[in-house]
């Protein structure tokens, strides 16, 4: 089988409950091959009642109402199952208590109380089999284009796959904020960290001031790592988590973190970074070995434009029914954090995995839509 094809083949699955509600468990489980389910295919014979683009917590969470509801689906994932979370820190730990990331009403059981990266990989993996998720992995979809009463959703190979229905559920992470500076593009510089001990006894420079930024220079100074962290703002930003706070500014004042405030990067050498004082106007060099772009990351703006959606110019939100999820398009919908635009520090895991419930509810016609927490309307 070729990366590309990799099948879970499975079928439907029927739940004695004419409607799910959220995170209430259903485990009377029947399972029923389905003629439509089960094609090991590129191009879909029949069309699927949903079609889910992406295959991240909040998608999955998708799946799973569908299925619930008695929906055949799909699933198509660029990468891995929970990409995303497999490309975050290796060593990184949830700030949402382990209940709060459950899809699905399945209990995730840790012994502590907030998972870490392995921990999450395992659930996600874990309910999605459970559920029996009809899903096909290495699949990036290139637009999504309404054909009449059916959507025809197509991969960057080629391939096509037909649905009454199509939920975007793309999140933000593969796309990191560019600074658009020389030099942003060598192969010593990333939008991403992954692990402390690639960097030990070397310097790096760290762009940026949220939480991976913080998160990634108190485990860098940890693993033997002369850490600069630089940020055109005054200081850490307010949305840094509370217990992260104390720690890093105590190993500021210690000197064991350097810090270079209300400065712009300008410039990265082969083994320097150039930056500009707001306040002073003055330019200094720093020495860098590596550096660490943590400037965040923005929802892919040109994938849901090609899908007909469209977004606020200033906040690149896209134009979506604040209590149904669905888009201008009707029948397309956006669920979990690639509806957050440029906020996207707004949708997470906790909120973005009941859209699913909204949309699935909208979907099959029921009178009573579930109401999504209210930190997501705020946008
Ligand atoms: C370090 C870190 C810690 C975090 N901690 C928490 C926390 O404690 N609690 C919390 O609630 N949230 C947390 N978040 C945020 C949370 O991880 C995201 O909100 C969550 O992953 C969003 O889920 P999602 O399904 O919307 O998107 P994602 O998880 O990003 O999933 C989107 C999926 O779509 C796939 N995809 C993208 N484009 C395409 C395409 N064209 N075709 C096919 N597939 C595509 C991607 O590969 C990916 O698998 C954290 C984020 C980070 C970076």
């Amino acid at each position: 089988m070729s990366r590309g094809s990799s099948h879970c083949t499975l079928s439907i699955v029927h739940y004695p409950f004419p409607t799910s509600r959220p995170f209430r468990a259903n485990f009377a489980l029947e399972v029923y091959p389905s003629e439509r389910n089960t094609a090991d295919m590129t191009t879909s014979e029949h069309p699927y009642d949903v079609i889910i683009v992406g295959g991240g917590p909040c998608g999955l969470a998708a799946g799973i109402e569908a299925a619930k509801s008695g929906l055949t689906h799909l699933i198509l994932e660029k990468g891995s199952i929970t990409e995303s979370i497999r490309r975050y820190p290796k060593l990184m730990r949830f700030f949402s208590t382990a209940e709060n990331i459950e899809i699905g009403g399945i209990p995730f059981p840790i012994s502590g109380v907030k998972a870490n990266r392995n921990e999450a990989l395992q659930y996600y993996r874990k309910v999605a089999a459970y559920f029996q998720l009809n899903t096909k992995m290495f699949t990036e979809v290139q637009k999504v284009q309404k054909q009449g009463d059916l959507f025809i959703v197509t991969t960057t190979n080629g391939d096509t796959f037909q649905a009454y229905k199509v939920i975007l559920a793309t999140g933000y992470f593969d796309k990191p904020r560019w600074l658009g500076i020389p030099g942003e593009d060598q192969a010593h510089v990333s939008h991403y960290y992954d692990e402390p001990f690639q960097y030990s006894f070397t310097k790096v420079v760290i762009v940026g001031a949220a939480n991976s930024a913080v998160e990634a220079a108190l485990e860098l100074y940890r693993h033997n790592v002369d850490v600069t962290v630089v940020h055109r703002g005054e200081d850490f930003k307010p949305t840094v988590k509370y217990w992260l706070i104390p720690d890093v500014k105590n190993r500021v004042k210690e000197g064991k973190i350097k810090t270079a405030f209300d400065s712009c990067v300008t410039r990265i050498g082969p083994d320097y970074v150039r930056m500009h004082n707001l306040k002073t106007g003055e330019t200094q060099t720093i020495p860098a070995d590596f550096v660490l772009m943590l400037t965040g990351y923005t929802p892919d703006a040109e994938l849901l434009t090609r899908c007909g959606i469209d977004l606020d110019p200033d906040t690149q939100i896209p134009v979506y029914d604040k209590q149904t999820f669905e888009t201008n398009v009707p029948g397309l919908y956006v669920c979990g954090t690639v509806m957050a635009g440029i906020y996207t520090e707004k949708v997470f895991i906790e909120n973005g995995r009941e859209h699913a419930i909204a949309i699935i509810d909208h979907i099959v016609g029921r009178e009573e839509i579930h109401k999504v927490n209210e930190l997501i309307q705020r946008i």
